[in-house]
C-alpha cells in the first residue's frame, strides 16, 4: 500500500490492501511513480466529488485539463507495460466507475481507433489533440434495434456521393455521445455490404444528440441517442484503413479487456468500501468484522478480486505479447472469458459489499450504492455477459449458437 493510497484501507494501516497478491510489484519503478501520482489525483480531485456528480448526473469537464496532464493515454503505444494499462482503469475504476468509462471510450476506442485505422492526414489533424483531451471522442456502434447482434445487422448506412458519404440512420447509449469533437461512427455500405467507419464531425448538419435521461447506473457518463439525417460527411473522413467488420471486433477485443479490468476496480472498490465499514461498525457491541459470517463475505470479495485481476493480467499480457505459440483459443474468445468471468465474480462482489452496509449500502453518501448499481454497466456494455459466454462456448466446442 503506498502513503497516497486514497481509499478506505488507508484509515487501517495495519491491514493489508486489496490488492493482495501485490500485482502492482509487478510493475516497473517509473510506472509504480504514475501510478501513485493517478491515486494522487483521484484522492484530491475525483472521490471527494465523484458522488456528487452521479446524483446530479453531470460530466465534471473541468477535469479534463488535470486529467490530460497525467499523460495517461494509450500506455502501450507509449511503451508501458500491458500491466500498467490495466491496472490504471482498474484504479479509475476503484474511484469511480464513470470516469474510466469516459476514459476508456475517449481513449481505449476513440483514439486506438484513430492511431489504428485513421490515414496519416487523419492522425496529423487530430491525434495529438485526442491524446491531450483537447477534443473528445466517442464510439458509436450499437443501434436502437441492433445490440448483441449488431455484427451481421447493422441498419446505418453510407453511401458515396461524389466528394462526400451520405449517412443515415440511428445510434444508441454512445457515452461521451452529447459533448464530444467527433466519434467513430459505424456504418455499413448497401451497395457492398462492407463495413465502414468514419470520423464523424459530431456537429455537422444532420446530426442529432440527445442525452439518455434517468439511468441507475454510470450517471456521470453523458450516453446519447444519435440521429442521423442525410448526413454529409466529406470524403477525407473515412477512416481508410477499415477494410471489414473484422477491424471492428479488434478495437472491441481491447476495450473489451479494459472493461474487465473495470470489473476488478469495482471490486477492489467493493472490498475497500466494506472492509472499513466492517471494521468500523458496531453491532451487539461488536464490529461487524468479528462475525464469521461476515468476514466469509469480506473474503468472498477478495479472492473473487484476485482471481479476476489474474486473469485479466495474463489475457492483457497475451494480447499485446501477440501470443501465438501452443494450441490456446483466439484473442477474442481470450477476451470474452476474462470479460464474463470477472464481471460475473463482480456482481457477485458488489452484492456481497452492498449487504454488509446495510441499509447504507444504498444511499450513495456511503460509495457502496454507486459502486453496485455501476457494475451493471460493466455486466451488459463490451458484449453482455451472455454473448461474451457464447462466444467463449463456440471457441471450445466449435459450435455456434449465436447463428
Ligand atoms: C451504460 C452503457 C454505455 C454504453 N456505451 C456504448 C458506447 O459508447 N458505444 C456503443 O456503441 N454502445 C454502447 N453501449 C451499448 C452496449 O454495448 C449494449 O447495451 C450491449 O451490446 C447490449 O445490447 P442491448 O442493450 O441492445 O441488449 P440486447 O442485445 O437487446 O440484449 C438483451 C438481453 O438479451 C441477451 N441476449 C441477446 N442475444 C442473445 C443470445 N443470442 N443468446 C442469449 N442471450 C442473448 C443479452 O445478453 C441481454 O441480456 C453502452 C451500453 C450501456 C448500458
Amino acid at each position: 500500500m503506498t502513503e497516497t493510497n486514497p481509499f478506505p484501507a488507508e484509515a487501517l494501516p495495519d491491514l493489508p490492501d486489496a490488492d493482495f497478491y501485490a500485482f502492482e510489484d509487478l510493475l516497473s519503478d517509473p510506472e509504480k511513480d504514475k501510478l501513485a501520482q493517478l491515486r494522487r489525483f483521484l484522492a484530491a480531485e475525483v472521490l471527494p466529488h465523484a458522488g456528487t456528480w452521479w446524483n446530479e448526473a453531470r460530466f465534471p469537464a473541468e477535469l479534463l485539463p488535470k486529467l490530460a496532464e497525467l499523460d495517461l493515454s494509450t500506455p502501450v503505444q507509449q511503451g508501458h507495460s500491458p500491466l500498467f494499462a490495466g491496472l490504471v482503469i482498474a484504479e479509475m475504476t476503484r474511484a469511480d466507475t464513470s470516469l474510466a468509462t469516459f476514459f476508456m471510450v475517449h481513449h481505449d476506442l476513440f483514439v486506438e481507433a484513430l492511431h489504428a485505422f485513421g490515414s496519416e492526414e487523419q492522425k496529423a489533424r487530430l491525434l495529438e489533440d485526442a491524446r491531450a483531451l483537447r477534443i473528445t471522442g466517442a464510439f458509436a456502434l450499437t443501434e436502437p434495434e441492433h445490440g448483441s447482434d449488431v455484427a451481421g445487422g447493422m441498419a446505418t448506412t453510407a453511401v458515396r456521393d461524389g466528394d462526400t458519404w451520405v449517412l443515415n440512420g440511428a445510434k444508441r447509449w454512445i457515452g461521451n455521445g452529447t459533448f464530444c469533437d467527433y466519434m467513430v461512427l459505424w456504418a455499413l455500405e448497401p451497395e457492398t455490404g462492407r463495413t465502414r467507419g468514419f470520423l464523424l464531425n459530431a456537429n455537422l448538419p444532420g446530426v442529432t444528440r440527445t442525452r439518455i435521461e434517468n439511468k441507475t447506473a454510470l450517471r456521470t457518463v453523458q450516453n446519447a441517442d444519435i440521429f442521423l439525417d442525410n448526413v454529409r460527411v466529406p470524403a477525407a473522413d473515412l477512416l481508410a484503413g477499415v477494410e471489414s467488420f473484422d477491424d471492428t471486433k479488434q478495437l472491441l477485443r481491447g476495450s473489451r479487456i479494459m472493461v474487465g479490468w473495470q470489473a476488478v476496480g469495482a471490486q477492489l472498490a467493493a472490498f475497500d468500501v466494506a472492509r472499513a465499514y466492517a471494521v468500523e461498525r458496531l453491532q451487539f457491541g461488536r464490529p461487524l468484522a468479528s462475525f464469521q459470517l461476515i468476514q466469509q463475505q469480506l473474503v468472498q470479495i477478495l479472492g473473487n478480486a484476485v482471481a479476476s485481476t489474474g486473469m485479466l493480467a495474463r489475457v492483457t499480457e497475451l494480447e499485446h505479447g501477440g501470443y501465438a505459440g501452443g494450441k490456446v483459443s483466439g484473442g477474442m474468445a481470450r477476451a470474452a472469458l476474462a470479460k464474463s468471468y470477472a464481471s460475473a465474480r463482480m456482481r457477485e462482489s458488489v452484492a456481497l459489499g452492498r449487504s454488509i452496509l446495510g441499509g447504507n449500502g444504498i444511499v450513495t453518501d456511503y460509495r457502496m450504492a454507486k459502486i453496485f448499481a455501476d457494475a451493471e454497466a460493466i455486466y451488459t456494455y463490451e458484449g453482455t455477459y451472455e454473448i461474451n459466454t457464447l462466444i467463449v462456448g463456440r471457441d471450445v466446442t466449435g459450435v455456434s449458437a449465436l447463428r
